[in-house]
Order: structure tokens, then sequence, then C-alpha cells
């Protein structure tokens, strides 16, 4: 997988699976293909359930890479790999709200399921397997991490422009630079404000002045790649992450976007001439170099900005000598 393909995996924008979200898929790994296939007949035919098989853990913990999955049933003695080493190395990427796994066990094995719920399994199911307890089991565990799913996405997400929040912002700006840092490369920061937005909403009303917000969302968007993150960090204040991008980069791109939001009538007030204020900023700069830093150098070219005439970019230009400032 490509960095830029592994970074907007991250994304929780990405989250939307291929299905439907009311056709789960669940995960069947177990080493009997007739105990499979019994599963797998109950989970689709009674369950309307997509299912994925396995005959062992290490097949399973490829599929739980490569797939979108939203249950995984578990047999407990397999060969290779068994259910509790399985359950171990899924724990470590995923945690039991995010992905649910039920262990098969026999009736008998009370310590199979103590042991089995210090490694995080999500629930249990004796053998032979019941139907009806199959299935409400499943579909338990299913809305469960589904719930959390989306609670986690509105943790994240600004509700009225439905980008990233500035929670999300501050752990996404964090992590960035951290892989900036690995990788030796540049990323840049733009922060981007709306000119005199008080007087807009205070001219056409705070519904106009949200659908301004709504719009430039969209403007920024549509000069964005997949990877970028675009957050709104605050009333009438977005910030743009962009990794990999070296500072010139990133001018070039802050200058198309205050152009297009100059020439393009926001939230559809052309008599409004909405326009913004852009502060650019790249990094890491040194080693101590910190998102607070970078969002402070961001801040004062924003500041900038604006106390020189609004509508246009201003960058911070690294001094002579050090990544991405002249040589
Ligand atoms: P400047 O050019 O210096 O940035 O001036 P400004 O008027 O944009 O800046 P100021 O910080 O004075 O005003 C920001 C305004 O943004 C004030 C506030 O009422 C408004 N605002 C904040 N959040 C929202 C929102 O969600 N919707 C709307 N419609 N307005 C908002
Ligand atoms: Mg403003
Ligand atoms: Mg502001």
């Amino acid at each position: 997988m490509t960095g830029a393909a592994q970074r907007s995996k991250d994304t929780l924008m990405m989250e939307a699976a291929a299905l439907p979200e009311n056709v789960p898929t669940v995960l069947v790994v177990d080493d009997s293909p007739s105990m499979r296939t019994m599963l797998r007949e109950m989970l689709e035919q009674k369950g309307g359930a997509r299912v994925l098989e396995a005959s062992d853990g290490t097949v399973a913990l490829k599929l739980v890479v490569s797939e979108q999955i939203d249950c995984v049933l578990c047999d407990v003695n397999m060969p290779t790999m068994d259910g509790y080493s399985f359950l171990r190395a899924v724990r470590s990427r995923h945690s039991r709200l995010e992905l649910p796994v039920l262990l098969l066990t026999s009736q008998d094995a009370v310590s199979d399921r103590v042991q089995g719920f210090k490694l995080g399994a999500s629930d249990f199911l004796s053998k032979p397997v019941a139907l009806e307890e199959l299935l409400a089991r499943t579909e338990t565990n299913i809305s469960l991490a589904r719930m959390y799913r989306q609670m986690q996405r509105m943790v994240m997400t600004d509700p009225l422009t439905g980008v990233a929040n500035r929670r999300r912002f501050d752990e996404a700006l964090q992590a960035e630079l951290a892989r900036a840092r690995r990788t030796q490369q540049q990323l840049s920061l733009l922060l981007v404000d709306v000119d005199k937005f008080k007087s807009i909403n205070d001219w056409y009303g705070h519904p106009k002045g949200d659908a301004v917000l709504v719009s430039l969302a969209q403007t920024l968007t549509s000069e964005m790649r997949s990877y970028d993150i675009l957050a709104r960090v605050g009333g009438e204040e977005f910030a743009v992450v962009l990794p990999g991008e070296p500072l010139a980069g990133a001018v070039a791109m802050a200058e198309r976007i205050r152009a297009k939001v100059e020439a393009n009538s926001l939230g559809g007030l052309p008599e409004a001439n909405v326009t913004i204020s852009v502060g650019v900023t790249s990094g890491p700069r040194g080693d101590d170099d910190d998102p607070q830093q970078l969002y402070a150098r961001a801040d004062a070219r924003l500041y900038e900005a604006k106390r020189t005439g609004r509508n246009r970019v201003c960058v911070d230009e690294p001094p002579a000598g050090e990544a991405g400032g002249p040589r």
C-alpha cells in the first residue's frame, strides 16, 4: 500500500464501506470446513450477512487487514495460529468497540471464556451453535460496533460543514508531523479565515453566513488531494494540512483558493464579495518543531494578512538553509 493510500485509509471520511451499511460482513474462522459451511449458511440465509471464511488465524488476519469486516466468529482450537493468538493480534490494531470478535468455545469451557475476555473477546458462542443465539449475539455486537463508529464520526466532525473538527485536526496535525519527521518530508499548513465575516452575518443574517461557510468548505475540498485534511478550527476559520507538500506548492494552492473564493460568490451572495485571508507555513523546522509552533506560525501570517489589507496569502518563509528554505 502506498503512503498516500494508507493515509486516506486512516481518515474518518473514508469509513464508508463499498457495501451498503445494512449488509454486514462476517468473517468465520474455523479449521473445520463443515463448521464453516454450517455457520456460513446460517449467517447468509437467516442473518442476511455477507460471509468470508478463513481456515486459521493467519489467513483471518490478512482478511481483517484487507477487507471491511463488521464481526468475526472465531474458533479457539486451530492449527498454526489459534483463536487466542489471533485475538491478541487483532486487538493490537482494533479495539473491542471497533471490531467485535466472538469466540466459539465448547459448552463447559469456563476457563476458555475467562481467558478470552482477558484478551479482548467481545462475546462467546457455545458449540453446538444454536441458530437463534448465533444471530442474536452477532447482530447485537454488529449494531454496537456501528453505533460506536457513528459516535466516533460525530465526535470528530463539524456538524455544519461535515468536515473534520478541531479535535480531529489536532490529532491529524500531530500524527502527520510525526510521519513527516519519520519520512523526512515536509508538510504544510494553511489557516484560512473569512474576511469581515461579522458584517456578512449582520447584513444577510446568520443562515446566509452559515451557507458561506458550507460553500467555503466545498471550495477548499475541491482544491485538495484525497489525503489532505480539512478541518473547521474556529467559527469562520479553517485549516488544511498538506502531508508531503513543501511550502512552494502550499503557497500556490493557497493562492488558487483565494482567487477562486474571490471569483465565485460563496453561499450564493454575489453582492457580498466574500474574500478570505490565508496564513501558510511548513514544517518540521528543526528537531523540536511541534504542532503548536506550526499553528502559531500560520496564525501569525494570517494575522499579517488581515493587518495588511485582507484577501491575501501571507507566507512564513523558513530561514535560509533550512528545509524548504532558500539555499
Ligand atoms: P476579520 O476579517 O478580521 O476576520 O473579521 P471578522 O468579522 O471575520 O472576524 P470576527 O472574529 O470579528 O467575527 C467572526 C464572526 O464569525 C463572529 C461570529 O458571529 C461569526 N460566526 C462564528 N461562528 C459562526 C457560525 O457557525 N455561523 C455563522 N453564521 N457565523 C459564525
Ligand atoms: Mg474573519
Ligand atoms: Mg476569525
